[in-house]
């Protein structure tokens, strides 16, 4: 299974704040729906995503949503950096920690990125 489709999957889910339909996913990253449940029930069992029935227009589909994962380090990286705070042992004064400030900045300019702005 392709990471950078399963990737596209997974992004797609994670900005839906309500969750977004199984059928919508599909044709939005333009895989078949085939693929596409394969890569969704493969994250489902990663613990990453839940599936709920839903019926649209007659039709039942999934709803999707992202519910995290304890082992998923995402939130901690910016800019491909580990938060600084971890591991750190200097005297904490946040407001005057440039390791802080450069992160903050590389995860705000993550943001712009991952949303096109
Ligand atoms: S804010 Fe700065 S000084 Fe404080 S723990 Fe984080 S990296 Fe260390």
């Amino acid at each position: 299974m392709s990471i950078v489709l399963e990737k596209a999957v997974l992004d797609m889910i994670k900005s839906s704040k309500n969750g977004v339909l199984q059928s919508e996913i599909w044709k939005a990253v333009g895989i078949d729906s085939r693929k596409c449940s394969r890569i969704v029930v493969a994250l489902e069992k990663r613990g990453l995503i839940k599936r709920e029935w839903e019926k649209i227009k007659g039709t039942r589909t999934y709803r999707v949503s992202y519910i995290g994962n304890p082992l998923d380090y995402d939130s901690l990286m910016a800019g491909g950096r580990l938060a600084p705070c971890i591991g750190c042992n200097e005297e904490c004064k946040p407001i005057e920690c440039l390791s802080m400030d450069q992160w903050v900045l590389a995860l705000t300019e993550d943001e712009f990125r991952t949303n096109n702005l």
